[in-house]
């Protein structure tokens, strides 16, 4: 299941012929943000807020993180300046894609006590590009894809949303130390899922499509040719990249390993730091619990029906008719790390992770589910 962790990293778009891609110059980034923008597209990219790197509207590319980079450890983020001229080369920050798609809190529908049922409110979503994508969120985003638009009904709330955004992807060119993509086969170079691709030089930008959306916005680029030394840069890059990961995920059949061991006495050393904040749920950009609530109006007149994202951390989220499922840390950080890595294996074909790390860097007290993992799995006598 785990992909074993190779020194030799390959980037699709160096091996692929018919996606080699085209270079941009530096100075010329802008020209790709004023044709995104001309195809009605509102811009979200990476900027420096609230002492992270973060999603907000942009139009310029001065706003870009120029020369920003960071340092993330358990339960630490912080950013650092020196990256040169480079506006690419932080890992992602807190906030993954999902809540572009599938929203924090959200009205489903409201009634009105008219006897003609109920009304569908589907949200007014614009045409919004992201820019500075990464692979493992790339990855992440076909996870909840999966959930929420296969199966026997789409969801219309995330199908809205999804179907208004253009992915703008970057390869990594650094990894940060909780990041472990490699060993979940999600990262670091662009595979699949973006509309259009970027890999970032010193002298500027390898740009390639990856979609017919993506497709009419390069074609209006008059790019140059890539060069062989440039297509070598970016693959030195990546590889780069897959070099630096110092985590993986134990290489172990994770799903009848950890079925085995529920009764694992490291659940409860987990829980004895576990705070059950819920943080590593909220950044998991793969995590889609949510409850939903039925608020009757106080005139008994209307009523609205409301999601937002739950957690395997939080009291109520096991609750059923009179009693609690799980009432502990130890039962609640079970639940999510079985799930992730082995539920999840069987109910949609895969793990629920795709290594980017953040439930890590997240975590106030730095639990680490690669090193949870590792113990459980290879440590103490099987009890079954
Ligand atoms: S479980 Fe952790 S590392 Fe895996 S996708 Fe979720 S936040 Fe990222
Ligand atoms: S593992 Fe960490 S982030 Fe998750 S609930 Fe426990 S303390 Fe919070």
């Amino acid at each position: 299941m785990t992909k074993p962790r190779s020194g030799e990293a390959v980037n699709p778009h160096v091996t692929d012929v018919e996606r080699r891609p085209g270079f941009l110059a530096r100075d010329r980034l802008q020209e790709l943000f004023d044709l995104i923008l001309q195809s009605g597209y509102s811009i979200l990219g990476p900027v420096v807020r609230d002492g992270v790197i973060q999603f907000s509207e942009i139009t310029a590319v001065e706003r870009l993180p120029h020369g920003v980079g960071n340092q993330q450890q358990p339960g630490r983020y912080r950013l650092q300046t020196g990256a040169g001229s480079s506006v690419f080369a932080w890992n992602h920050g807190p906030q993954g894609l999902k809540p572009l798609c599938f929203a924090p809190k959200e009205h489903l529908w409201s009634e009105q006590h008219q006897g003609l049922g109920f009304q569908l409110e589907l949200p007014q979503q614009k045409l919004t590009a992201v820019i500075g994508v990464r692979a493992c969120d790339l990855a992440a985003l076909a996870i909840q894809d999966r959930h929420f638009l296969e199966g026997e009904a789409a969801d219309p709330h995330y199908q809205k949303r999804r179907e208004q955004l253009l992915l703008i992807g970057v390869d990594c060119s650094h990894s940060a130390e909780t990041c472990f993509c490699v060993s979940t086969g999600d990262g670091p170079a662009l595979d699949k899922g973006y509309d259009i691709g970027l890999s970032e030089l010193n002298e500027g930008f390898l740009i390639w499509s990856g979609s017919t959306k993506g497709k009419q916005i390069v074609h209006k680029l008059s790019l140059q040719p890539a060069e062989d030394r440039q297509l070598e840069q970016m693959l030195q890059m990546t590889t780069q990249a897959t070099e630096a990961q110092q985590r993986q995920l134990p290489e172990a059949d994770l799903l009848m390993g950890l079925y085995q061991r529920l009764e694992h006495g490291h659940w409860w050393e987990v829980a004895e730091r576990c705070l059950s904040c819920g943080n590593c749920t909220a950044v998991c950009p793969t995590c889609f619990c949510y409850d939903t609530q039925h608020a009757l109006a106080l005139d008994g007149k209307s009523a609205q029906k409301v999601r937002q994202w739950s957690s395997c951390f939080s009291a109520g989220h096991s609750s059923m008719t009179g009693f609690q499922v799980r009432t502990n840390s130890m039962q609640r950080y079970r639940q999510w790390l079985t799930h992730k890595l082995a539920g999840w294996q069987e109910q949609q074909g895969r793990i629920g992770c795709t290594g980017c790390g953040r439930c890590i860097t997240w975590c106030p007290v730095g639990i680490d589910l690669t090193e949870e993992a590792e113990t459980i799995l290879w440590e103490g006598s099987l009890d079954v």
